[in-house]
């Protein structure tokens, strides 16, 4: 036995130091399969003062130390592959409290998503950040990645709802950050540093979540949209008038690909290049009127050409399903995937430019665009032809990538949206981010993570 996994084990109890290989595996990777996970030991934590004692024992052994949350990160965050301790916070899950004035939970940082949702329901109030994966992911994974998902456009980042958080530095210091408060001018937030940091510069130990207004029973539009120029119009039309919980879209192609996997038929009549799914959770008394209203003012203006409005929270369920289903209906295509953004009024040129660029270099590729257009998010994928092998296919995608990546500089986006850089972006943050800039993030990590022991390989070009 390595002499450090002894030492591992005199910090935490030695039920709580994992070597078996499929623990290795299971805790070594994330959501993303490139890469061979190789870790040294798991351990699982159960106190902030278990953290520090890690951190002591890193720096002294120069042993780096990879954060794991629910694993379903999409960038390789909470890969451990060198070797590294990975600190599990799957037994720090315990809620802490509750303050009905405030409207805060306090929380441990493995506390999954899913649950504060409900936390937050049993107190008449909502954590309004969703996203698909929500079932397994910690508070802290979201945390560290600034987690966004499809009702953004109302409700903001998972930075908007952190009033205070816990953190241990890559010095082993620990630090109680913003408190809870609403108000505190005293100069740099450091919280924020941390929201979205990927535990390169230390680790969440406690959150502080606000808790939002419970909102009203949603209504969801489908509409059918025949240019991709028409989104920013339709977007800045319903705008005028409501306040949109959610704007998505996907492409036709999308549709068909759900369509085939599931018995769903089409949401309406016509079929479109494009479809909009607009939510509204909070139409007052007026409220369905106005919808109809715009409604109308889109189908005479001919941004959209046809379309549904729900009646019923089935109907609202069952119009999702054409936007939440495409994940898994593409996945047995080995689909390359991209998640980039630009401002959401210049959606339809950045789109045009990728496709133009995929469509003349590989003409057999079928892309199948989605995502939370009303931020600008949008979700590329590509699907393997069934002939090409996936060597080819991912060798193929390496030059696309770098293509898209250098399209998104020109249009002044950004290479991540909300899946974070970790180990699989790491390359491309200069189309993001020039190298001044970059100066300034290492120097950053050195104040916090001296010993370079924090999340290793991660976010950080070395
Ligand atoms: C089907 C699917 C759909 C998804 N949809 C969305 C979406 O719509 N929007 C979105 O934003 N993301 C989405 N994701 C990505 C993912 O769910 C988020 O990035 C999520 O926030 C990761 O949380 P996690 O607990 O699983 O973190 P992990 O994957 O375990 O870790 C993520 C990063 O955080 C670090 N970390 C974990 N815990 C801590 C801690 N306590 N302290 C410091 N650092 C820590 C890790 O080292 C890693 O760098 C999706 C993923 C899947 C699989």
């Amino acid at each position: 036995v390595d002499e450090r996994v002894a030492q591992l084990r005199q910090i935490v109890s030695a039920d709580r130091v994992l070597t078996d290989p499929a623990d290795l595996i299971h805790w070594g990777q994330d959501w993303t399969r490139f890469y061979q996970p190789a870790p040294l030991a798991i351990v699982q934590v159960s106190s902030a003062a278990e953290v520090v004692e890690l951190v002591r024992f890193a720096r002294a052994t120069n042993t780096p130390l990879v954060p794991s949350g629910g694993r379903t990160g999409l960038s390789g965050g909470a890969v451990a592959d060198r070797g590294e301790v990975v600190v599990s916070f799957d037994k720090m899950n315990r809620v802490l409290d509750y303050d009905e004035v405030d409207g805060n939970l306090t929380v441990e940082p493995g506390v999954i998503t899913a649950r504060i949702q409900q936390l937050a329901e049993e107190q008449s109030r909502a954590y309004p950040v969703d996203f698909a994966s929500s079932g397994s992911s910690q508070i802290g994974g979201n945390i560290a990645t600034n987690a966004g998902g499809i009702r953004v456009i109302k409700y903001g980042l998972t930075r908007n709802w952190v009033a205070g958080l816990k953190v241990v530095t890559g010095r082993g210091d620990l630090l109680s950050l913003n408190n809870g408060l609403v108000k505190n001018a005293t100069g740099y937030d450091l919280r924020h540093l941390f929201i979205g940091s990927e535990g390169t510069l230390g680790f969440i130990v406690e959150a502080t979540i606000h808790l939002a207004r419970m909102p009203g029973p949603p209504t969801v539009l489908l509409l059918g949209v025949p240019e991709l120029s028409n989104i920013p119009a339709l977007l800045a039309l319903f705008q005028s008038k409501v306040v949109l919980s959610a704007f998505e879209f996907f492409s036709d192609a999308a549709l068909s690909k759900v369509m085939d996997h599931t018995d769903k038929a089409t949401p309406f009549r016509s079929r479109t290049p494009y479809y909009a799914l607009l939510e509204v959770d909070d139409l007052g008394p007026d409220g369905e009127a106005v919808l109809l209203e715009l409604f109308e003012q889109a189908l005479s203006a001919e941004v959209c050409i046809d379309g549904v409005i729900s009646q019923s929270q089935s109907d609202v369920n069952s119009l999702w399903e054409y936007r939440e289903f495409i994940s898994e209906a593409i996945t047995p295509y080995t689909p390359y995937k991209n998640d980039v953004s630009v401002t959401p009024a210049r959606v339809p040129e950045f789109l045009t430019a990728v496709d133009e660029f995929v469509s003349s270099r590989y003409p057999s590729f079928e892309i199948i665009w989605f995502g939370h257009i009303g931020d600008g998010n949008l979700h590329l994928n590509i699907l393997k032809p069934e002939a090409m092998s996936t060597e080819e296919f991912k060798a193929h995608c390496e030059v696309v990538s770098d293509e898209t990546m250098a399209i998104v500089q020109r249009y002044n986006g950004s290479i991540s949206a909300e899946h974070g850089v970790g180990k699989l972006k790491l390359g491309h943050l200069q189309y993001s981010r020039d190298e001044t800039e970059q100066g300034y993030l290492r120097a950053m990590k050195q104040v916090f993570d001296p010993d370079g022991i924090m999340n290793p390989g991660k976010l950080i070009p070395g």
